[in-house]
């Protein structure tokens, strides 16, 4: 019994900080960003607030010690953070779901997750095909109230999130769109999950994810295909957090609009992906 306490608090403090990466607990102003779409993550780690007459969803919990931050950022805007109805993340990893426990405890918020991820949520991350026996990157588990599938969508107040599974990062890595006025029109939004290859990540031979490098193959090949206006992500150094909210602080309302900064980032990191996978297979 007091070995499993041990345990679980130690889980609980791998999952809280990480000294490596200040930006992840550093907080940041949130801002609308187009027609109820609101930033709220710290100055990395990115979360995002929907604000629909029937509640609140947000994207990515971020760490354990985050969760402040969220829901203060969350009453800056002029929201009540119990009215989290929906929690979503863009993948299984610590750095966007280590809190989800935490806000489903405050804001009895109903977590929806993409099939293939939640063995890894609801088991801590010890179910990571990468990163499963590593315990700083375990968080505390967190029951999942709704299996979601490829093109499934979640709606709440007449927003409609579409999840797309992009998989390689995670086994369920999902990219989220939905559709935003903005200036008289209608704007694409697309919330990339991860085309990132972490390093030592096995892509060719890796017996506890054998299909990894046909995934994010499929991945690229949904990513380059979206519609997107407005780009954004699970981190805020994808699609250029910083820079682009100086110039949003500084008037920009199309700071965000960025189809061509999109494309190129797709781009960029299918690149990263084929010259990793060539040099893995090379080895063979
Ligand atoms: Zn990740």
């Amino acid at each position: 019994m007091a070995l499993l306490a041990v345990t679980v608090i130690s889980c609980r403090l791998a999952a809280q900080v990480n000294p490596a990466q200040p930006a992840w607990t550093t907080p940041f102003p949130p801002f609308r960003i187009a027609g109820n779409l609101y930033y709220v993550g710290n100055r990395d780690l990115a979360s995002y607030l929907i604000a629909t007459p029937r509640g609140l969803i947000l994207i990515n919990s971020d760490l354990v010690a985050d969760v402040p931050l969220i829901e203060k950022s969350v009453a800056t805007l002029g929201f009540r953070f119990s009215d989290i109805k929906i929690l979503l993340i863009s993948h299984a990893h610590y750095d966007h779901c280590a809190g989800s426990a935490r806000i489903k405890q405050l804001t009895g918020a109903k977590y929806e997750v993409m099939a293939e991820d939640v063995p890894v949520v609801e088991s801590g991350g010890q179910d990571d095909f990468a990163y499963g026996a590593d315990k700083s990157m375990h968080f505390p588990p967190t029951h999942v109230d709704r299996i979601l599938h490829d093109g499934d969508t979640v709606s709440l107040g007449g927003t409609v999130l579409t999840a797309h599974l992009t998989a390689g990062h995670t086994k369920g890595t999902t990219t989220w769109t939905l559709d935003e006025p903005f200036d008289g029109r209608t704007m694409h939004v697309v919330i990339v999950g991860s085309p990132n290859v972490n390093p030592g990540y096995k892509l060719v031979g890796n017996k506890a994810y054998p299909q990894i490098a046909s995934d994010y193959e499929h991945e690229f090949e949904v990513l380059r295909n979206l519609p997107c206006d407005i780009f954004l992500g699970a981190h805020g150094s994808y699609f250029g957090l910083i820079a682009k909210y100086a110039r949003w602080k500084a008037g920009d309302r199309d700071a965000f609009v960025d189809p061509a900064g999109y494309r190129a980032y797709v781009a960029d990191r299918e690149q990263a992906f084929e010259s990793e996978l060539h040099r893995q297979e090379g080895r063979r």
